[in-house]
């Protein structure tokens, strides 16, 4: 048997490790800097964080999602969702971990597709730390379907012309290069004719119309840019993965980004449920604590169990990647895990919220905002409903129709099967009756 939950004491060692130095270390920072974590460090920022991560790194828990080759522990996903289950605890961690997203995906696409030159420019400081990127994909008008993108790259001589319209573009403003998906060939299907660019932040033509804000940012802070891509000129070395490959990098890139984000979002709910189990023992209404309340147990028992199941799910999907060691291969469950990721977080972050009343509604307590954060997961790397549908086309795969106009399983048919299969013997009985 080699079904096994137990983790081996010595990663376990690590893990607590890990634990107390995000809690006393790596906390502090979302709330003496928040929002700031894709900005590069300098002054007091840079002394403070610098040594959490030289401490890190000292640990070998440095950019664990990437193997020995390019700098990290090549831990496998598995080790990950425990690592990345306790740094979903914190917006800084995966900072101080050197695995934070975007730049993970975009590393992992680089390290995967990138040229020699490519990886020396990009990806050797971006695994440093030192600098951001962004991944440039989702347009004004389209963004679930791929298909309908329109910014156009044209080759000219030996450079390419780069123009059109790119939304939700997350650190554009911070970050050092874009990766640009454009159409390149209009004539073919478009999974054979967009490509990826690496394109230099400071490339002429890059103009950040507007940095576009979450619910509840100032107006002056968001961090998803609209761009207006305008002439922008690129070598033809700039193409990631050769030319109309830009699908096939998009799914590579999205299948290990999704699974990450399910990974820091158990660490959320955790968190979650640990402050409403808290507030339920702190808590003294109508004579008894809200403990006691059938009502607050139930949200309790609930939110136990949706987490656990999630959790188990996620483990379980991040050990069929190691086993695999191909996203598409698990692309059933890593949808799965994507479609019910916001409705765990939402649920459990709304009963935590219910039971601190008044102060759960405030900007207080950090549940609005998680409740905002399980919207925005059901839509970031693709909407809910679009991972149903894979999900549902995946599990179909596994079926066939029925051989006539009865469900295999109808009752009348399965019984005169079943009759047929004994009937000697029914015979016999009929006799003796
Ligand atoms: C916080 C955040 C960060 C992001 N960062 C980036 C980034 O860095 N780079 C980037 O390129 N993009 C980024 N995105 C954009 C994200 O990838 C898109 O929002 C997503 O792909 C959905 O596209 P859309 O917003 O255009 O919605 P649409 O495609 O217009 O879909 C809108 C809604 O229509 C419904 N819908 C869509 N398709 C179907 C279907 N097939 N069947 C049934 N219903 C459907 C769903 O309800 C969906 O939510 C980010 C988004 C968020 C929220």
């Amino acid at each position: 048997m080699a079904w096994d939950f137990e983790t081996e004491p010595e990663f376990q060692e690590k893990l607590d490790w890990v634990d107390s130095f995000v809690r006393e270390e790596v906390e502090p920072l979302d709330l003496v800097w928040p929002g700031l974590q894709f900005t590069p460090l300098e002054g007091g920022r840079r002394q403070a964080i610098d040594p959490l991560k030289e401490e890190v790194r000292r640990h070998g828990l440095w950019a664990t999602h990437l193997g020995p080759e390019l700098g990290g522990a090549g831990y496998g996903q598995l080790k990950l969702a425990l690592l990345n289950e306790i740094l979903g605890r914190s917006s800084w961690a995966p900072i101080v971990f050197g695995c934070q997203a975007p730049d993970t995906g975009n590393a992992e696409i680089i390290a995967h597709y990138g040229t020699p030159e490519q990886k020396e420019r990009y990806l050797e400081p971006l695994l440093g730390g030192e600098i951001f990127s962004c991944y440039s994909m989702t347009e004004p008008h389209a963004g679930a379907d791929p298909t309908e993108f329109t910014t156009r790259a044209v080759k000219d001589g030996e450079e390419w012309v780069i123009n059109g319209w790119k939304f939700f573009s997350s650190n554009a403003k911070t970050a050092s290069f874009l990766i640009v998906m454009a159409v390149t060939d209009p004539d073919v299907s478009p999974y054979k004719g967009m490509s990826m660019f690496l394109v230099p932040s400071d490339t002429p033509g890059i103009d950040i119309v507007r940095n576009v804000g979450l619910a509840g940012d100032r107006s002056d802070e968001g961090s998803h840019a609209l761009i207006h891509y305008d002439e922008v000129r690129v070598p033809a070395e700039a193409v990631l993965g050769g030319e109309g490959q830009a699908f096939a990098i998009a799914q590579t890139r999205l299948g290990g980004g999704r699974i990450h984000h399910a990974m820091r979002t158990i660490g959320m709910a955790k968190k979650a449920l640990d402050m409403l189990c808290e507030r339920a023992l702190s808590r003294t209404t109508q004579g008894s604590l809200l403990a006691d309340k059938q009502f607050v147990q139930g949200y309790i028992a609930d939110s136990y169990a949706q987490l656990m199941q999630f959790r188990l799910f996620v483990l379980y999907t991040a050990w069929s990647i190691d086993k695999h060691n191909d996203y598409l291969k698990v692309r059933k469950d890593i949808a799965a895990v994507k479609v019910v990721l916001p409705t765990v977080l939402h649920d459990i972050a709304w009963r935590a919220l219910q039971v601190h009343g008044a102060l759960g509604t405030s900007n207080e307590m950090p549940f609005a905002s998680m409740m905002l954060g399980a919207s925005v997961l059901g839509i970031a790397d693709g909407p809910t409903e679009v991972h149903k549908v894979t999900v549902a086309r995946q599990v179909l795969r596994d079926y066939k129709p029925s051989d006539d106009i009865w469900p295999t399983e109808h009752l009348p048919k399965k019984k005169e099967a079943a009759r047929a299969k004994f009937a000697e013997y029914l015979e016999h009985e009929v006799g003796n009756l």
